[in-house]
């Protein structure tokens, strides 16, 4: 529509009526949401676009493809977009991710995410994992100052699982062992008193001074002050490493050590686990293998980190363009 006339309809439009008006809304939704997520992609992606085969970032522009703008690598030749390789490259109907992002963001269920965006359920269930992925990866680079690490055990779960590695447990049930087993997934969490937070699922069974090498010695800066429960492996970890240790022994009921030093707890992590569980109890069961994927909703969630749609895909996309 030429510039006069879209002026003359636009100036029309406090004429409508109220039907007439939601019937417009609903008319332009659909393109207006295809509209966000594509001005997004692009936005993102032109702040580090880049070759996936060669990371070269000189690039002609080369056409457009389902929507999205292609580029050719002017080093290697190889044509690409902006969500290239992603977990996001081959998702189709973008119109409604924002609708899909904005039930994420409200923790619905698959049902209710797929009804309300209008989506069959296993497109809902797909892309709750392929949009997660960014939240998952989202991580601080350092925990800083005085950090609280804690473990927290959930029963292992091949839910959806098409073969079982073990028999199953008759209603999702309870261990066969009482206390920590090689039943139980074993998920460490650490915060920093600036709410930064870190998660990972480090392995079956009791935390080892190994798990906390990989997961946990990567992210802190060596002049923490770190405070746990009195778990020994905590101790041989931070003795190996010459980090500040402090530990309170829950198990006595003691929560915070010294009364001279309250900053001494791990009432913050604790916490922390206690509002994952309670979240979780809306999915009714996750199986072990996305877990990773549930911390990383929980962690964008918690502390009203992530508020809106847009920073949800935000991450999506960067992630993937830092792990190109
Ligand atoms: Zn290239």
């Amino acid at each position: 529509m030429r510039a006069p006339q879209f002026k003359q309809w636009f100036a029309k439009l406090p004429a409508l009526n109220v039907p007439q008006r939601i019937q417009t809304l609903a008319a332009l939704h659909p393109a207006a949401g295809l509209d966000r997520v594509i001005s997004l992609i692009d936005q993102v992606g032109a702040l580090m676009r880049r070759c996936p085969r060669c990371a070269c970032n000189r690039y002609h522009r080369h056409g457009q493809a389902n929507g999205l703008q292609r580029y050719r690598c002017r080093a290697c030749g190889r044509t690409y977009n902006d969500l290239s390789g992603s977990p996001l490259a081959r998702l189709r109907l973008r119109d409604k991710w924002f609708d899909y992002l904005g039930a994420v963001l409200d923790s619905t269920s698959v049902r209710a995410a797929a009804s309300r965006v209008g989506v069959h359920r296993n497109t809902a269930f797909r892309w709750r994992h392929r949009f997660l992925q960014g939240p998952r990866h989202d991580r601080p680079e350092r925990l800083d100052g005085i950090v609280e690490a804690d473990e927290m055990f959930m029963l292992e779960s091949q839910k959806g699982a098409r073969k079982l590695e073990r028999p199953a447990r008759k209603r999702g049930g309870r261990a066969s062992r009482r206390g920590i087993s090689r039943e139980l997934d074993c998920i460490l969490v650490a915060c920093d008193r600036s709410n930064r937070t870190i998660d990972a699922v480090v392995g079956r069974g009791a935390l080892t001074v190994a798990q906390l090498d990989r997961h946990l010695l990567p992210k802190l800066n060596r002049q923490v002050l770190l405070v746990s429960d009195s778990h020994a492996a905590y101790r041989s970890f931070a003795r190996k490493h010459g980090i500040a240790h402090e530990a309170v022994n829950l198990r006595a009921g003691i929560r915070v050590r010294r009364a001279s030093t309250s900053a001494i707890h791990v009432q913050n992590v604790n916490a922390y686990h206690q509002r994952f569980r309670q979240w979780l109890r809306r999915f009714h069961g996750v199986a072990s293998r996305y877990l990773p994927n549930y911390l990383g909703w929980r962690r964008a969630l918690d502390g009203g980190r992530v508020t809106s749609a847009e920073q949800l895909l935000r991450i999506a996309i960067k992630v993937i363009h830092s792990e190109r």
